[in-house]
């Protein structure tokens, strides 16, 4: 099998292990917001890389009721299974009913929704699908691997991306496309300009939903959702399902099916141990000696307020390492800034917050250091899965108290 995928029953770590009765022990530990307890055994894990496992799929493509252009093209692209998402959302999908899937980006997602949403289109020559995405590179990739799966069905496309010039956009939006793909922003604008009017649209894709909320899209998406006319059948894909992804999917979709892939596939290629520390001195000369191991190719740091984070990329500073800061509390631009540099590795070194990391899609991340411990294990996923990316078998390491 030329794709090989993780299992998502055969995972090491099932999702009740916290024990009970000790969720709250330490919720007064500071930062707002509510605290979970969580187990120091939970941040300790073998890697247990991709390639080591294989999931078997129960249909093959040819057991989907997708028209046979689409099936040529799956076997010319060398799609021999479908991947776990795909294998148990398509046929959800095919009946017409609103999905949601938790499933992150390499799982072979947008197969996943892409397929069900161009066979309807395909059959039903009214329907016509809005695809929004959280950034330009991922709305530029999901219409490439559409185009491919699409090949020589005449459906039109239109992709709505900011940073580019509006002429090309609304040429295609002239042309009545059937399937858009873009992003909240340029989206906005067009429905704002008239020039996209999404009340014939029947489908609707929102990807990586919670990346979307953590960029601050919440009110553009809500606004778009909106706008749609008649009914319509919704897919909601996000890497993590927590409560504000929750809210704002359940206002938009009834009685949808949820395809929970292991909420935690990203850390199966992560590496995770603890290191345990007395007081702060020894926890700095900790890290310290972590950062200067010959492995540690690119680490990023997680501290939780924007203060801390400050003051720990000024002690690192101060100790000769090339460190930058990432935080809420800077402008855009120096944001910006700072993560250009670190992805071009001219610091090695990038100390965060966790909400300013969330985007952060950077494949040569060796290791995550949570220099504090994140507040609740969804956080803890998150984190860990800026490493390890790419297929690569990546580093977490967590700071706890003796
Ligand atoms: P995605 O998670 O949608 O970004 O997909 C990850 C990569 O896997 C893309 O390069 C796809 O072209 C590829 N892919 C998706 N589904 C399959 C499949 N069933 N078999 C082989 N490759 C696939």
């Amino acid at each position: 099998m030329s794709y090989s995928y993780r299992s998502t029953r055969s995972s090491a770590r099932g999702s009740g292990r916290r024990p009970g009765g000790q969720q709250n022990r330490n919720r007064s530990r500071g930062g707002g917001g509510n605290r979970q307890y969580i187990d120091p055994s939970r941040f300790i894990k073998v890697a247990n890389p991709v390639e080591t496992q294989s999931y078997e799929p129960l249909n093959a493509f040819t057991d989907f009721a997708l028209p046979q252009l689409l099936q040529d093209n799956l076997a010319k692209l060398g799609y021999k299974l479908p991947s776990p998402i795909q294998d148990q959302a398509i046929p959800v999908a095919l009946t017409g009913k609103d999905v949601i899937g938790i499933a992150s980006t390499g799982t072979g997602k947008t197969a996943a929704f892409g397929l069900p949403v161009l066979a309807r289109l395909l059959a039903d020559r009214k329907s016509a699908a809005l695809i929004v995405a959280p950034t330009r590179e991922l709305a530029q990739q999901i219409e490439a691997e559409l185009r491919k799966i699409a090949r020589g069905s005449g459906l039109t496309g239109a992709v709505l991306i900011g940073g580019t010039s509006m002429g090309p956009q609304l040429r295609d939006l002239r042309a009545k496309p059937r399937v858009v793909i873009g992003t909240p922003g340029r989206i906005k604008d067009h429905l704002e300009r008239g020039t996209l009017n999404l009340q014939n649209f029947t489908m609707v894709v929102l990807d990586e939903v919670d990346r979307m909320l953590d960029m601050g899209f919440v009110n553009d998406v809500t606004d778009i959702l909106s706008q749609f006319g008649g009914e319509r059948q919704s897919f909601f894909f996000s890497a993590t399902m927590d409560e504000r992804v929750r809210k704002l999917i359940t206002v938009f979709t009834e009685n949808p099916v949820t395809i929970a892939l292991k909420a935690s596939s990203a850390s199966e290629n992560v590496h995770q141990d603890v290191v345990k520390f007395q007081s702060h001195n020894e926890k700095l000369d900790k890290l310290h000696d972590i950062l200067i191991r010959d492995e540690v190719s690119k680490a990023i740091i997680f501290d939780e307020t924007q203060r801390s984070v400050e003051r720990l990329s000024n002690e690192l500073v101060a100790r000769g390492f090339q460190a930058e800061s990432l935080h809420g509390g800077k402008s855009q631009g120096q944001r910006q800034r700072a993560l250009a540099k670190f992805k071009k590795s001219e610091v090695r070194v990038l100390v965060a917050t966790d909400v300013a990391a969330r985007g952060i899609d950077i494949v040569d991340i060796t290791h995550v250091v949570n220099y504090s411990v994140p507040k609740v294990y969804d956080d803890y996923i998150h984190r860990i899965g800026r490493a390890g990316r790419a297929g690569k078998v990546g580093y977490a390491l967590t700071f706890v108290g003796k």
